[in-house]
């Protein structure tokens, strides 16, 4: 057994759920974050209010047993609420029936819970205020400063874990340490920006609650996620630059005229349009892509510091969580100390299923925004709804990504991209998918799996 501590940098979703992995094999946790201590300061948890969780970032939550705490507060989501720019309503399921779901949660509360879940093993040891500056890997040593006092510590551990997100201090210091170290962001044209729409008087949601709202509008979207409060949080993804863009929006008249036409009937809900569109910041999305996620039996990376995806999949945090479960597993299979072994087995499953996750976030962008819409795109996903309800052994790309944990990323790309490439080819020649010979399909569908 281990005498020096594991040291996670990062308290945020994937280290302290990692920590609380860990502990349960009684290891001692040495976690360092750089943020005052969310559940006493008010501060911002960072980025989005709120994130859609599903059955891969369900799965280790379940493992760990923490997730009927988790469930408490979720708000289910069987799918989506397509808004029109006339305001009419369309609900597209996301699996074959409600029992399929994702579940809207607050990204705060969940950080907490997991924290508070983690510090209750005594083995476990948060040092919140401490920004992770340098790393040593020869002696395992951090180097932190106090985000208060600057006062400058070390620290010395058995090994590292670098949970400390997209702009990862341990990926920096692999990329001093290890020559010829890979990393590179692909950043889109598109920012995003937080609204809000509150809950009504008697709590009230003031949209249908179960569904995940989105206003596709071709180069951008407006989408909604409800919170358990009555509340939704939106988030405007939007162009930076151009004639419709976060540039070209520059007075409050020209906001107002803009989302009344586009979003109009959202409008009366965003009761604090002008002030959230004024003073809320516009957030960066890019995909990272990284390579060694490890250094010997010195440090391995997991969560958004390995990956940072852009969010249109959901997936983000889910892929985080399932980082966590993996590495567990190949800490359990090469034996607790055996740090080499286990990182190396844990790199070669992830890496490959980061790099997907990565490519379907930025591919369903363009599905979101543009063909949810689309007449084909729509007929392709009520074929894929009687292909699911047919047959247990069919899912859409949409569902192995999202409700089959038990396929890779990878498996779910490539299978996903093959299967909608045919069905979309079907649905352009046909005006109504119930005219199609569904059996010969999925005999079609069949091979294809077998194929991948
Ligand atoms: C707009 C938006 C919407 C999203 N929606 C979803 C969704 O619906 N579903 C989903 O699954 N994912 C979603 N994501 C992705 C999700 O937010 C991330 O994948 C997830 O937060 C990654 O967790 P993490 O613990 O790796 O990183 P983080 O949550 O970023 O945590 C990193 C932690 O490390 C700390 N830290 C950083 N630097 C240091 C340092 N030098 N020293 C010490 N501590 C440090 C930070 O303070 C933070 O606490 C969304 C992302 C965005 C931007």
């Amino acid at each position: 057994m281990e005498k020096a501590p594991v040291i996670i940098v990062g308290a945020g979703l994937a280290g302290s759920l990692m920590a609380i992995y860990l502990a349960q094999k009684g290891l001692a946790v040495e976690i360092f974050e750089s943020r005052p201590d969310m559940r006493k300061t008010a501060i911002s948890a960072g980025r989005s209010i709120n994130l859609a969780l599903s059955d891969r970032g369900i799965l280790p939550l379940q493992e760990v047993g923490v997730i009927d705490k988790v469930m408490a507060e979720a708000v289910k989501m069987p799918g989506r609420m397509l808004h029109s720019v006339e305001g009419k309503l369309q609900f597209a399921p996301y699996g074959k029936d409600s029992s399929q779901y994702i579940n809207s949660i607050s990204r705060g509360g969940l950080n907490q819970l997991l924290m508070t879940e983690a510090e209750s093993y005594p083995n476990v040891n948060i040092r919140f205020n401490q920004k992770c500056t340098d790393i040593n890997f020869d002696t395992c040593t951090i180097t932190t400063e106090d985000y208060t006092t600057k006062a400058i510590k070390t620290f010395t551990g058995c090994t590292i874990i670098g949970g400390d997100g997209a702009n990862s201090s341990v990926r920096n210091a692999l990329e001093n340490e290890i020559e010829g170290y890979k990393a590179n962001v692909d950043w889109l044209e598109h920012g995003y920006k937080e609204l809000s729409i509150p809950a009504m008087e008697d709590a009230d949601f003031a949209l249908e609650k179960n569904a995940l709202h989105i206003w596709p509008r071709g180069n951008y979207m407006l989408i909604a996620l409800p919170n358990a409060d009555g509340s939704f949080t939106c988030t405007l993804f939007f162009p930076y630059h151009g004639e419709i863009s976060f540039e070209s929006l520059n007075s409050p008249e020209k906001v107002q005229a803009f989302f009344e036409k586009q979003f109009g009937d959202a409008v009366p809900h965003l009761v604090n349009l002008q002030e959230e569109f004024a003073n809320n910041p516009v957030g960066k999305l890019g995909t990272l892509k990284c390579y060694p996620w490890i250094h010997s039996d010195k440090a391995a990376l997991i969560g958004d510091a390995a990956h940072a995806i852009v969010p249109f999949y959901g997936q983000g945090m889910n892929a985080s969580f399932e980082d966590c479960r993996v590495l567990n597993a190949c800490i359990e299979e090469h034996g607790v100390g055996n740090w080499s072994a286990a990182y190396k087995a844990y790199q070669d499953l992830r890496k490959i299923n980061g790099d997907a996750i990565g490519n379907l976030a930025v591919e369903n962008f363009h599905e979101m925004r543009d063909h949810v819409a689309d007449p084909t795109f729509r007929k392709k996903r009520t074929l894929e709804h009687i292909l699911e309800n047919t047959y247990d052994d069919y899912h859409s790309k949409y569902s192995l990504v999202t409700f089959q944990p038990a396929v890779s990323y990878a498996v779910a790309r490539d299978l996903g991209n093959q299967q909608d490439a045919l069905l979309m080819d079907l649905c352009k020649e046909v005006e109504d998918v119930e005219s199609l010979d569904i059996p010969a399909i999925y005999e079609q569908l069949k091979a294809l799996k077998a194929s991948v």
